[in-house]
């Protein structure tokens, strides 16, 4: 069983509940998507097969507890799946960046999924898969990507909609790097008195969003 594979790398958890944390990411290759802020097109295409066991055994190399698996779209793989359970199966702390437009139908109960939500202005709102919300459970999260004032009211409604921020351990809330101010988003936040997480990537701030890191 073979997955195409972009990167493994250990780093520092970037993003989301267990930021600062050390964790081995396994970036898979390939994404349907096209959200115009993406950072990580360099996983689009390209990548090297590998074998499941393989993929796992170098994730224990590391000796991290953490690991993320992500992309790309890495849902977009349906042998994806059995690697999430492998994964939780070996006793890591598993979690999956997905950019909310894949069925999370079939994810082991065992992994936190940290799920998108594309705003309007990432051009990929209309391939949100609104089914998806039921999916989700206490320990998942919900990420908001946000480049304007027009993503910032959209994704405030989403929250009352669904009722978001009783479904999920977290709603987080990050500004398009280089986009949207990072303090007037935390101004807005702060005005609405909205019960989420204001997140920056801590990555970009470290090393300026290398890659690898
Ligand atoms: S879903 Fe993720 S990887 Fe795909 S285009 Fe959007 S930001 Fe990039």
């Amino acid at each position: 069983m073979e997955l195409r594979i972009t990167e493994i790398f250990h780093s520092l958890q970037g993003e989301a509940r267990s930021v600062g944390r050390p964790t081995v990411f396994v970036r898979l290759t390939g994404c349907p998507q096209r959200c115009v802020w993406c950072d990580t097109e360099y996983a689009f295409q390209g990548g090297q097969r590998r074998d499941l066991a393989d993929i796992v055994a170098e994730v224990g190399s590391y000796g991290a507890e953490y690991v993320t698996v992500t992309g790309g779209e890495p849902l977009a793989q349906p042998n994806c799946l059995p690697l999430l359970t492998q994964l939780c199966d070996a006793g890591f702390q598993v979690s999956l960046e997905t950019g909310g437009a894949m069925d999370i139908a079939g994810v082991d109960p065992r992994v936190s999924v940290v799920m998108d939500l594309k705003a309007p202005d990432s051009g990929e709102m209309h391939n949100n898969r609104l089914a998806n919300i039921a999916l989700l459970k206490a320990a998942d999260q919900v990420k908001f990507v946000l480049a304007s004032r027009r993503d910032y009211d959209w994704a405030r409604l989403q929250l009352d909609q669904h009722a978001l921020p009783d479904k999920v351990a977290d709603v987080l809330f990050s500004p398009v790097w280089g986009q949207l101010p990072p303090e007037q988003l935390a101004q807005w936040i702060l005005e609405d008195r909205l019960p989420v997480r204001f997140q920056l990537q801590l990555h970009k701030i470290l090393w300026a969003d290398a890659r690898g890191r």
